[in-house]
Protein backbone atom coordinates (compact mmCIF):
# COMPACT_ATOMS: atom_id res chain seq x y z
CA UNK A 1 0.00 0.00 0.00
CA UNK A 2 1.03 3.75 -0.44
CA UNK A 3 1.75 5.28 2.34
CA UNK A 4 -1.44 7.65 1.63
CA UNK A 5 -3.52 4.83 1.09
CA UNK A 6 -1.67 3.20 4.61
CA UNK A 7 -2.92 6.40 6.78
CA UNK A 8 -6.34 6.57 5.05
CA UNK A 9 -6.73 3.14 5.84
CA UNK A 10 -6.20 3.85 9.31
CA UNK A 11 -8.02 6.43 9.93
CA UNK A 12 -10.88 4.42 8.53
CA UNK A 13 -10.29 1.45 10.74
CA UNK A 14 -10.28 4.01 14.03
CA UNK A 15 -13.20 5.86 12.62
CA UNK A 16 -15.11 2.65 13.01
CA UNK A 17 -13.98 1.34 16.64
CA UNK A 18 -16.09 1.59 19.45
CA UNK A 19 -14.79 4.30 21.82
CA UNK A 20 -16.65 4.15 25.06
CA UNK A 21 -16.58 1.70 27.63
CA UNK A 22 -17.54 -1.64 27.71
CA UNK A 23 -19.26 -2.37 31.00
CA UNK A 24 -21.91 -5.80 31.04
CA UNK A 25 -21.74 -6.35 27.32
CA UNK A 26 -23.15 -2.72 26.60
CA UNK A 27 -20.86 0.67 24.94
CA UNK A 28 -21.82 3.33 27.23
CA UNK A 29 -20.38 7.06 27.47
CA UNK A 30 -18.44 7.58 30.76
CA UNK A 31 -21.01 9.14 33.82
CA UNK A 32 -19.31 12.62 33.14
CA UNK A 33 -19.22 12.38 29.85
CA UNK A 34 -15.43 12.91 30.00
CA UNK A 35 -13.36 11.98 27.25
CA UNK A 36 -9.26 12.05 26.38
CA UNK A 37 -7.43 12.29 23.04
CA UNK A 38 -5.11 9.47 21.63
CA UNK A 39 -1.74 10.62 19.66
CA UNK A 40 -0.07 9.02 16.65
CA UNK A 41 3.60 9.39 18.19
CA UNK A 42 5.06 9.80 14.64
CA UNK A 43 3.65 12.49 13.51
CA UNK A 44 2.05 13.94 17.04
CA UNK A 45 -1.60 13.89 15.44
CA UNK A 46 -4.41 13.51 17.49
CA UNK A 47 -6.40 10.31 15.87
CA UNK A 48 -9.37 9.40 18.31
CA UNK A 49 -11.26 10.46 21.36
CA UNK A 50 -12.23 7.78 23.82
CA UNK A 51 -14.23 7.52 26.85
CA UNK A 52 -12.53 8.74 30.01
CA UNK A 53 -13.92 6.47 32.84
CA UNK A 54 -13.81 7.50 36.23
CA UNK A 55 -14.81 6.18 39.90
CA UNK A 56 -18.95 5.98 39.29
CA UNK A 57 -17.78 3.76 36.04
CA UNK A 58 -15.67 1.68 37.92
CA UNK A 59 -18.22 0.64 40.17
CA UNK A 60 -20.57 -0.44 38.08
CA UNK A 61 -17.92 -2.50 35.65
CA UNK A 62 -16.25 -4.47 39.20
CA UNK A 63 -20.64 -4.80 39.77
CA UNK A 64 -20.90 -6.27 36.74
CA UNK A 65 -17.76 -8.55 36.67
CA UNK A 66 -19.25 -9.81 39.84
CA UNK A 67 -22.71 -10.40 38.74
CA UNK A 68 -21.65 -12.41 36.18
CA UNK A 69 -18.98 -14.64 37.75
CA UNK A 70 -21.27 -17.32 39.44
CA UNK A 71 -22.65 -18.39 36.11
CA UNK A 72 -19.65 -17.97 34.16
CA UNK A 73 -17.91 -20.14 36.44
CA UNK A 74 -20.10 -22.49 36.00
CA UNK A 75 -19.82 -22.98 31.65
CA UNK A 76 -18.68 -26.14 30.10
CA UNK A 77 -15.05 -25.54 29.63
CA UNK A 78 -15.88 -26.62 25.85
CA UNK A 79 -18.38 -23.43 25.68
CA UNK A 80 -14.77 -21.17 27.33
CA UNK A 81 -12.64 -22.93 24.94
CA UNK A 82 -14.18 -22.58 21.73
CA UNK A 83 -15.15 -18.50 22.53
CA UNK A 84 -11.05 -18.34 22.84
CA UNK A 85 -10.59 -20.76 19.98
CA UNK A 86 -12.91 -18.12 17.47
CA UNK A 87 -11.79 -15.12 18.81
CA UNK A 88 -8.13 -16.71 17.77
CA UNK A 89 -9.33 -16.99 14.44
CA UNK A 90 -10.95 -13.80 14.20
CA UNK A 91 -8.16 -11.71 15.23
CA UNK A 92 -5.78 -13.76 12.52
CA UNK A 93 -8.49 -13.17 9.97
CA UNK A 94 -8.02 -9.37 10.82
CA UNK A 95 -4.00 -9.58 11.23
CA UNK A 96 -3.77 -6.58 9.13
CA UNK A 97 -6.06 -4.42 10.56
CA UNK A 98 -5.08 -4.87 14.26
CA UNK A 99 -1.60 -4.19 13.11
CA UNK A 100 -2.07 -1.11 11.20
CA UNK A 101 -4.37 0.34 14.58
CA UNK A 102 -1.53 -0.61 16.98
CA UNK A 103 1.08 1.18 14.71
CA UNK A 104 -0.79 4.20 14.86
CA UNK A 105 -1.10 4.71 18.20
CA UNK A 106 1.91 3.05 19.39
CA UNK A 107 4.58 3.33 17.23
CA UNK A 108 6.13 -0.08 16.27
CA UNK A 109 6.71 -0.94 12.56
CA UNK A 110 3.82 -2.22 10.77
CA UNK A 111 5.95 -6.30 10.34
CA UNK A 112 6.30 -5.71 13.83
CA UNK A 113 2.70 -4.67 14.70
CA UNK A 114 1.63 -7.80 12.89
CA UNK A 115 4.10 -9.92 15.04
CA UNK A 116 2.56 -8.88 18.23
CA UNK A 117 -0.86 -9.59 16.95
CA UNK A 118 -0.04 -13.26 16.13
CA UNK A 119 1.85 -13.48 18.95
CA UNK A 120 -0.99 -12.37 21.07
CA UNK A 121 -3.82 -14.29 19.11
CA UNK A 122 -1.58 -17.15 19.95
CA UNK A 123 -2.13 -16.55 24.24
CA UNK A 124 -5.77 -17.16 22.87
CA UNK A 125 -5.07 -20.41 21.44
CA UNK A 126 -3.02 -22.02 23.52
CA UNK A 127 -5.13 -20.97 26.63
CA UNK A 128 -7.89 -22.67 24.32
CA UNK A 129 -6.43 -25.66 24.04
CA UNK A 130 -5.75 -25.09 28.28
CA UNK A 131 -9.45 -24.16 29.09
CA UNK A 132 -10.53 -28.22 28.51
CA UNK A 133 -7.22 -29.75 30.67
CA UNK A 134 -8.19 -27.88 34.20
CA UNK A 135 -7.39 -31.09 36.11
CA UNK A 136 -7.85 -32.14 39.95
CA UNK A 137 -6.45 -34.71 41.87
CA UNK A 138 -7.51 -37.69 44.00
CA UNK A 139 -5.05 -39.55 46.56
CA UNK A 140 -5.39 -41.25 50.15
CA UNK A 141 -4.20 -39.95 53.26
CA UNK A 142 -0.97 -41.74 54.78
CA UNK A 143 -3.00 -43.42 57.32
CA UNK A 144 -5.26 -44.87 54.72
CA UNK A 145 -7.98 -43.10 56.29
CA UNK A 146 -9.17 -39.95 54.35
CA UNK A 147 -9.66 -39.36 50.51
CA UNK A 148 -8.19 -36.35 49.26
CA UNK A 149 -10.34 -35.11 46.44
CA UNK A 150 -8.79 -32.21 44.86
CA UNK A 151 -11.06 -29.82 42.64
CA UNK A 152 -9.88 -26.28 40.85
CA UNK A 153 -11.88 -23.32 40.84
CA UNK A 154 -11.63 -19.80 39.56
CA UNK A 155 -9.97 -17.49 41.36
CA UNK A 156 -13.59 -15.11 40.24
CA UNK A 157 -13.55 -11.59 39.44
CA UNK A 158 -10.14 -10.38 38.34
CA UNK A 159 -8.59 -6.82 37.75
CA UNK A 160 -6.22 -7.06 34.70
CA UNK A 161 -4.15 -3.74 34.07
CA UNK A 162 -1.98 -3.19 31.38
CA UNK A 163 1.06 -0.82 29.81
CA UNK A 164 0.90 0.47 26.08
CA UNK A 165 4.23 -1.31 24.96
CA UNK A 166 2.31 -4.52 23.51
CA UNK A 167 -1.02 -2.95 23.42
CA UNK A 168 -2.58 -6.23 22.47
CA UNK A 169 -0.64 -9.16 23.39
CA UNK A 170 0.01 -7.82 27.26
CA UNK A 171 -3.76 -7.92 27.22
CA UNK A 172 -4.57 -11.37 25.70
CA UNK A 173 -1.71 -12.91 27.85
CA UNK A 174 -4.36 -11.96 30.76
CA UNK A 175 -7.19 -12.09 28.92
CA UNK A 176 -6.91 -15.38 27.81
CA UNK A 177 -5.85 -17.59 30.67
CA UNK A 178 -8.82 -15.75 32.34
CA UNK A 179 -11.24 -16.67 29.83
CA UNK A 180 -10.22 -20.44 30.30
CA UNK A 181 -9.97 -20.77 33.93
CA UNK A 182 -13.81 -19.34 34.39
CA UNK A 183 -13.21 -16.12 35.65
CA UNK A 184 -14.67 -12.45 35.00
CA UNK A 185 -12.90 -9.47 34.20
CA UNK A 186 -12.69 -5.85 34.76
CA UNK A 187 -9.77 -4.50 32.51
CA UNK A 188 -7.98 -1.09 32.45
CA UNK A 189 -5.65 -0.55 29.19
CA UNK A 190 -3.16 1.99 29.28
CA UNK A 191 -4.23 5.58 28.40
CA UNK A 192 -1.64 6.40 25.47
CA UNK A 193 -3.13 3.00 23.51
CA UNK A 194 -6.51 2.09 24.28
CA UNK A 195 -7.17 1.45 20.71
CA UNK A 196 -5.76 -1.94 19.95
CA UNK A 197 -7.84 -3.22 23.31
CA UNK A 198 -11.35 -1.15 21.54
CA UNK A 199 -10.83 -3.25 18.76
CA UNK A 200 -10.08 -6.95 20.79
CA UNK A 201 -13.33 -6.34 22.95
CA UNK A 202 -15.73 -6.60 20.14
CA UNK A 203 -14.25 -9.86 18.41
CA UNK A 204 -14.14 -11.22 21.75
CA UNK A 205 -18.18 -10.66 21.80
CA UNK A 206 -18.46 -11.72 18.16
CA UNK A 207 -16.57 -14.50 18.96
CA UNK A 208 -19.48 -15.37 21.87
CA UNK A 209 -18.20 -14.00 25.16
CA UNK A 210 -21.52 -13.61 27.17
CA UNK A 211 -22.24 -9.90 29.16
CA UNK A 212 -20.36 -9.24 31.65
CA UNK A 213 -16.91 -11.52 31.53
CA UNK A 214 -14.93 -8.58 30.27
CA UNK A 215 -15.51 -5.42 31.20
CA UNK A 216 -13.19 -2.44 30.07
CA UNK A 217 -12.83 0.76 31.31
CA UNK A 218 -10.66 3.52 29.47
CA UNK A 219 -9.31 6.27 31.66
CA UNK A 220 -6.89 9.18 31.59
CA UNK A 221 -6.47 8.94 35.20
CA UNK A 222 -5.70 4.94 36.47
CA UNK A 223 -5.51 5.00 39.94
CA UNK A 224 -9.60 6.47 39.90
CA UNK A 225 -10.31 3.47 38.77
CA UNK A 226 -8.27 0.91 39.65
CA UNK A 227 -8.16 1.79 43.13
CA UNK A 228 -12.04 1.69 43.45
CA UNK A 229 -11.64 -1.54 42.07
CA UNK A 230 -8.90 -3.14 44.53
CA UNK A 231 -10.85 -1.91 47.51
CA UNK A 232 -14.45 -2.82 46.13
CA UNK A 233 -14.23 -6.40 48.09
CA UNK A 234 -15.78 -7.76 44.99
CA UNK A 235 -12.35 -8.42 42.97
CA UNK A 236 -10.63 -11.66 43.78
CA UNK A 237 -7.63 -11.25 42.00
CA UNK A 238 -4.97 -8.68 40.49
CA UNK A 239 -2.99 -8.93 37.32
CA UNK A 240 -0.61 -6.25 36.68
CA UNK A 241 2.09 -5.99 34.00
CA UNK A 242 3.88 -2.39 34.01
CA UNK A 243 6.64 -0.92 35.93
CA UNK A 244 8.11 -1.93 39.26
CA UNK A 245 6.87 1.39 40.69
CA UNK A 246 3.31 1.19 40.22
CA UNK A 247 2.97 -2.57 40.95
CA UNK A 248 4.40 -1.71 44.36
CA UNK A 249 1.18 0.29 44.74
CA UNK A 250 -0.76 -1.91 43.63
CA UNK A 251 0.40 -4.51 45.97
CA UNK A 252 -0.41 -2.92 48.79
CA UNK A 253 -3.54 -2.11 47.65
CA UNK A 254 -4.18 -5.64 47.43
CA UNK A 255 -3.13 -6.38 50.59
CA UNK A 256 -6.02 -4.79 51.94
CA UNK A 257 -8.16 -7.14 50.98
CA UNK A 258 -5.60 -9.86 50.62
CA UNK A 259 -6.31 -9.88 46.76
CA UNK A 260 -4.47 -13.09 44.86
CA UNK A 261 -1.43 -11.57 42.25
CA UNK A 262 0.25 -11.62 39.34
CA UNK A 263 2.91 -8.86 38.29
CA UNK A 264 4.59 -8.73 35.44
CA UNK A 265 7.08 -5.84 36.36
CA UNK A 266 9.78 -4.00 35.08
CA UNK A 267 12.98 -5.20 33.73
CA UNK A 268 17.20 -4.71 33.69
CA UNK A 269 18.45 -7.26 31.63
CA UNK A 270 22.20 -8.21 31.09
CA UNK A 271 23.35 -9.36 27.47
CA UNK A 272 26.74 -11.29 27.91
CA UNK A 273 28.68 -12.10 25.10
CA UNK A 274 31.44 -14.35 26.41
CA UNK A 275 35.28 -14.66 24.06
CA UNK A 276 34.10 -18.06 22.64
CA UNK A 277 31.05 -16.71 21.40
CA UNK A 278 29.41 -17.05 17.49
CA UNK A 279 30.29 -13.05 17.37
CA UNK A 280 27.46 -13.19 14.18
CA UNK A 281 25.06 -14.93 16.48
CA UNK A 282 25.38 -12.12 19.28
CA UNK A 283 25.31 -9.05 17.06
CA UNK A 284 22.11 -10.73 15.26
CA UNK A 285 20.38 -11.53 18.80
CA UNK A 286 21.46 -7.94 20.30
CA UNK A 287 20.00 -6.25 17.68
CA UNK A 288 16.63 -8.28 18.39
CA UNK A 289 16.99 -8.04 21.87
CA UNK A 290 17.77 -4.57 21.92
CA UNK A 291 15.79 -3.18 18.78
CA UNK A 292 11.90 -4.91 18.89
CA UNK A 293 9.76 -2.58 19.75
CA UNK A 294 12.29 0.39 19.63
CA UNK A 295 13.73 -0.33 22.89
CA UNK A 296 10.60 -0.24 24.59
CA UNK A 297 9.94 -3.64 25.95
CA UNK A 298 10.07 -5.44 29.68
CA UNK A 299 12.93 -8.02 27.80
CA UNK A 300 15.27 -5.15 26.27
CA UNK A 301 18.47 -5.79 26.60
CA UNK A 302 19.54 -2.73 28.54
CA UNK A 303 23.14 -3.78 29.62
CA UNK A 304 25.74 -5.07 27.23
CA UNK A 305 28.93 -7.13 28.78
CA UNK A 306 30.83 -8.28 26.08
CA UNK A 307 34.63 -9.88 27.07
CA UNK A 308 37.48 -7.33 27.10
CA UNK A 309 38.78 -9.68 24.15
CA UNK A 310 35.99 -8.93 21.66
CA UNK A 311 34.33 -5.73 23.10
CA UNK A 312 35.65 -3.47 20.61
CA UNK A 313 35.00 -5.72 17.68
CA UNK A 314 31.62 -6.63 19.03
CA UNK A 315 30.53 -2.20 19.45
CA UNK A 316 32.07 -2.38 15.96
CA UNK A 317 29.47 -4.44 14.61
CA UNK A 318 26.66 -3.81 16.66
CA UNK A 319 27.25 0.01 15.78
CA UNK A 320 27.00 -1.04 11.85
CA UNK A 321 24.13 -3.37 12.06
CA UNK A 322 22.04 -0.49 14.26
CA UNK A 323 22.87 2.01 11.78
CA UNK A 324 21.65 0.26 8.91
CA UNK A 325 18.33 0.29 10.35
CA UNK A 326 16.02 2.44 8.33
CA UNK A 327 14.16 4.72 11.01
CA UNK A 328 10.78 6.50 10.41
CA UNK A 329 6.73 6.08 10.80
CA UNK A 330 6.27 2.81 11.48
CA UNK A 331 3.56 2.80 8.97
CA UNK A 332 5.44 3.37 5.69
CA UNK A 333 6.74 0.16 4.07
CA UNK A 334 10.44 -0.46 4.88
CA UNK A 335 11.27 1.32 8.42
CA UNK A 336 12.47 -1.21 10.98
CA UNK A 337 12.34 1.19 13.79
CA UNK A 338 9.51 3.69 14.89
CA UNK A 339 9.04 6.67 16.96
CA UNK A 340 9.25 6.46 21.10
CA UNK A 341 5.74 6.45 22.71
CA UNK A 342 5.46 10.12 23.80
CA UNK A 343 7.46 13.57 24.65
CA UNK A 344 8.72 12.30 27.98
CA UNK A 345 10.09 8.86 26.38
CA UNK A 346 12.18 10.68 24.44
CA UNK A 347 13.72 13.10 26.92
CA UNK A 348 14.41 10.25 29.50
CA UNK A 349 16.54 8.67 26.69
CA UNK A 350 18.19 11.86 25.81
CA UNK A 351 18.51 12.41 29.59
CA UNK A 352 20.62 8.75 29.72
CA UNK A 353 22.71 9.48 26.88
CA UNK A 354 24.12 12.68 28.10
CA UNK A 355 24.37 11.18 31.27
CA UNK A 356 26.79 7.87 30.15
CA UNK A 357 28.57 10.90 27.75
CA UNK A 358 29.31 12.44 30.86
CA UNK A 359 30.42 9.95 32.69
CA UNK A 360 33.29 9.17 29.90
CA UNK A 361 31.08 6.77 27.28
CA UNK A 362 32.13 7.10 23.50
CA UNK A 363 29.52 6.87 20.88
CA UNK A 364 29.70 4.47 18.20
CA UNK A 365 26.38 5.07 16.29
CA UNK A 366 23.54 7.20 16.75
CA UNK A 367 23.80 9.52 20.24
CA UNK A 368 20.78 12.11 19.17
CA UNK A 369 17.22 12.45 17.73
CA UNK A 370 17.22 12.69 13.88
CA UNK A 371 15.26 16.16 12.17
CA UNK A 372 11.27 16.07 11.78
CA UNK A 373 8.20 15.76 13.87
CA UNK A 374 7.56 12.67 15.96
CA UNK A 375 9.39 11.18 19.21
CA UNK A 376 12.18 9.85 17.07
CA UNK A 377 15.54 8.31 18.32
CA UNK A 378 18.73 7.24 16.87
CA UNK A 379 19.79 3.68 17.07
CA UNK A 380 22.69 4.41 19.34
CA UNK A 381 25.45 1.84 20.37
CA UNK A 382 27.58 4.08 23.44
CA UNK A 383 31.74 1.87 24.24
CA UNK A 384 33.02 2.56 27.82
CA UNK A 385 30.18 3.44 29.31
CA UNK A 386 30.85 3.71 33.09
CA UNK A 387 29.19 1.63 35.59
CA UNK A 388 27.97 3.95 37.59
CA UNK A 389 26.04 5.78 34.74
CA UNK A 390 21.98 5.86 35.18
CA UNK A 391 21.27 3.88 31.72
CA UNK A 392 23.17 0.97 33.92
CA UNK A 393 20.64 1.01 36.71
CA UNK A 394 17.69 1.83 34.85
CA UNK A 395 15.42 0.68 32.20
CA UNK A 396 16.59 2.66 29.07
CA UNK A 397 13.25 2.04 27.06
CA UNK A 398 14.95 3.29 24.16
CA UNK A 399 17.13 2.26 21.36
CA UNK A 400 19.95 2.36 22.77
CA UNK A 401 23.17 -0.24 23.88
CA UNK A 402 25.44 0.67 26.10
CA UNK A 403 28.90 -1.91 25.79
CA UNK A 404 30.76 -2.52 28.75
CA UNK A 405 33.78 -5.08 28.92
CA UNK A 406 34.10 -7.83 31.53
CA UNK A 407 37.38 -9.88 32.35
CA UNK A 408 35.91 -13.15 32.94
CA UNK A 409 32.64 -15.06 34.05
CA UNK A 410 32.52 -14.10 37.81
CA UNK A 411 32.84 -10.80 37.03
CA UNK A 412 30.37 -11.23 34.10
CA UNK A 413 28.20 -12.66 36.64
CA UNK A 414 28.58 -9.99 39.52
CA UNK A 415 27.95 -6.94 37.24
CA UNK A 416 25.26 -8.98 35.80
CA UNK A 417 23.12 -9.83 39.17
CA UNK A 418 24.06 -6.20 40.22
CA UNK A 419 20.27 -4.96 40.38
CA UNK A 420 17.16 -5.38 41.73
CA UNK A 421 15.54 -6.41 39.00
CA UNK A 422 15.44 -9.96 37.77
CA UNK A 423 13.28 -10.75 34.42
CA UNK A 424 15.83 -11.88 32.01
CA UNK A 425 18.98 -12.26 31.03
CA UNK A 426 20.81 -13.03 27.64
CA UNK A 427 23.96 -15.15 27.73
CA UNK A 428 26.10 -15.93 24.05
CA UNK A 429 28.93 -18.82 24.45
CA UNK A 430 28.96 -22.18 22.61
CA UNK A 431 30.46 -24.21 25.70
CA UNK A 432 27.71 -25.87 27.08
CA UNK A 433 29.11 -26.44 30.55
CA UNK A 434 29.74 -22.91 30.89
CA UNK A 435 26.41 -22.20 29.30
CA UNK A 436 24.34 -24.11 32.16
CA UNK A 437 26.97 -22.86 34.74
CA UNK A 438 25.75 -19.03 34.02
CA UNK A 439 22.49 -19.92 33.47
CA UNK A 440 22.29 -21.17 36.68
CA UNK A 441 23.62 -18.43 38.25
CA UNK A 442 22.56 -15.39 36.74
CA UNK A 443 19.27 -14.38 38.93
CA UNK A 444 16.38 -14.08 36.61
CA UNK A 445 13.11 -15.64 35.39
CA UNK A 446 14.21 -16.50 32.00
CA UNK A 447 17.44 -17.27 29.94
CA UNK A 448 17.88 -16.77 26.43
CA UNK A 449 20.88 -18.76 25.36
CA UNK A 450 22.29 -17.70 22.04
CA UNK A 451 18.66 -16.00 21.31
CA UNK A 452 17.54 -12.50 21.78
CA UNK A 453 14.07 -13.05 21.90
CA UNK A 454 12.39 -15.44 24.45
CA UNK A 455 8.67 -14.40 24.42
CA UNK A 456 6.46 -17.78 23.22
CA UNK A 457 3.21 -18.56 24.75
CA UNK A 458 4.11 -21.88 25.47
CA UNK A 459 6.98 -20.71 27.95
CA UNK A 460 6.55 -19.59 31.36
CA UNK A 461 6.94 -16.02 31.11
CA UNK A 462 7.81 -13.81 34.57
CA UNK A 463 10.53 -12.42 36.73
CA UNK A 464 12.32 -12.98 39.86
CA UNK A 465 13.57 -9.99 42.73
CA UNK A 466 11.88 -6.99 41.77
CA UNK A 467 11.06 -7.94 38.35
CA UNK A 468 7.43 -9.79 39.71
CA UNK A 469 5.55 -12.35 40.84
CA UNK A 470 3.94 -15.19 39.11
CA UNK A 471 3.96 -16.65 35.33
CA UNK A 472 2.09 -15.81 32.08
CA UNK A 473 1.85 -18.17 29.17
CA UNK A 474 3.12 -21.96 29.17
CA UNK A 475 1.37 -24.37 30.87
CA UNK A 476 1.31 -22.73 34.53
CA UNK A 477 -0.65 -19.77 33.23
CA UNK A 478 -3.84 -20.87 33.87
CA UNK A 479 -2.81 -21.93 37.17
CA UNK A 480 -2.74 -17.91 38.53
CA UNK A 481 -7.02 -17.63 37.69
CA UNK A 482 -7.29 -20.81 39.43
CA UNK A 483 -8.05 -21.95 43.09
CA UNK A 484 -7.55 -24.99 45.00
CA UNK A 485 -10.37 -26.71 46.74
CA UNK A 486 -9.38 -29.88 48.88
CA UNK A 487 -12.74 -32.16 50.22
CA UNK A 488 -11.66 -34.63 53.24
CA UNK A 489 -13.74 -38.27 52.40
CA UNK A 490 -13.26 -40.50 55.46
CA UNK A 491 -12.86 -44.34 54.16
CA UNK A 492 -16.10 -45.65 55.17
CA UNK A 493 -15.71 -49.42 55.81
P1 LIG B 1 3.23 1.91 34.13
O1 LIG B 1 3.39 3.38 34.17
O2 LIG B 1 3.48 1.14 35.36
O3 LIG B 1 1.73 1.66 33.63
C1 LIG B 1 1.21 0.38 33.44
C2 LIG B 1 -0.29 0.43 33.64
O4 LIG B 1 -0.57 0.83 34.97
C3 LIG B 1 -0.99 1.45 32.75
O5 LIG B 1 -2.24 0.96 32.38
C4 LIG B 1 -1.12 2.63 33.68
O6 LIG B 1 -2.16 3.52 33.33
C5 LIG B 1 -1.43 1.94 34.98
N1 LIG B 1 -1.17 2.75 36.15
C6 LIG B 1 -0.32 3.80 36.29
N2 LIG B 1 -0.39 4.30 37.55
C7 LIG B 1 -1.32 3.56 38.21
C8 LIG B 1 -1.85 3.58 39.53
N3 LIG B 1 -1.44 4.46 40.43
N4 LIG B 1 -2.79 2.68 39.86
C9 LIG B 1 -3.21 1.76 38.96
N5 LIG B 1 -2.75 1.69 37.69
C10 LIG B 1 -1.81 2.57 37.33
O7 LIG B 1 4.12 1.25 33.01
P2 LIG B 1 4.23 1.66 31.47
O8 LIG B 1 5.07 2.86 31.37
O9 LIG B 1 2.88 1.70 30.85
O10 LIG B 1 4.96 0.38 30.88
C11 LIG B 1 6.32 0.23 30.94
C12 LIG B 1 6.72 -0.66 32.09
O11 LIG B 1 6.06 -1.92 31.99
C13 LIG B 1 8.18 -0.98 32.08
O12 LIG B 1 8.69 -0.94 33.39
C14 LIG B 1 8.24 -2.40 31.53
O13 LIG B 1 9.38 -3.12 31.89
C15 LIG B 1 7.00 -2.97 32.11
N6 LIG B 1 6.56 -4.16 31.36
C16 LIG B 1 6.72 -5.38 31.94
C17 LIG B 1 6.36 -6.51 31.24
C18 LIG B 1 6.55 -7.87 31.84
O14 LIG B 1 5.93 -8.81 31.34
N7 LIG B 1 7.34 -8.04 32.89
C19 LIG B 1 5.84 -6.40 29.95
C20 LIG B 1 5.69 -5.14 29.39
C21 LIG B 1 6.04 -4.02 30.12
P3 LIG B 1 -1.85 4.78 32.37
O15 LIG B 1 -1.53 4.24 31.07
O16 LIG B 1 -3.12 5.53 32.36
O17 LIG B 1 -0.73 5.52 33.02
Amino acid sequence: MSTTTTRSRAAELIGTLDTGLFINGAWVPAESAATFTVENPATGEIIATVADGGPADAQKAIQAAANAQKKWGKTAPRERSEILRRAYDLIMERQDDLALIMTTEMGKPLAEAKGEVAYGAEFFRWFSEEAVRIGGDHTTTGDGKNRILVTREPVGPCVLVTPWNFPLAMGTRKIGPAIAAGCTMVFKPAELTPLTSLALVNILVEAGLPAGVLNVVTTSNAGSVVEPWMDSGLARKISFTGSTEVGKILLAQASRNVMRSSMELGGNAPFIVCEDADLDRAVTGAVAAKMRNMGEACTAANRMYVHRSIADEFARRLGEAMSALTVGNGADDGVQVGPLVEAKALEKVEELVADALERGATVITGGGRPDGPGYFYQPTVLSGVSPDSAMMDTEIFGPVAPVVPFDNDDDALRLANNTPWGLVGYLFTQDIDRALRLGAELEVGMVGLNTGIVSNPAAPFGGVKQSGLGREGGRVGIDEFLEYKYMSIPVVG
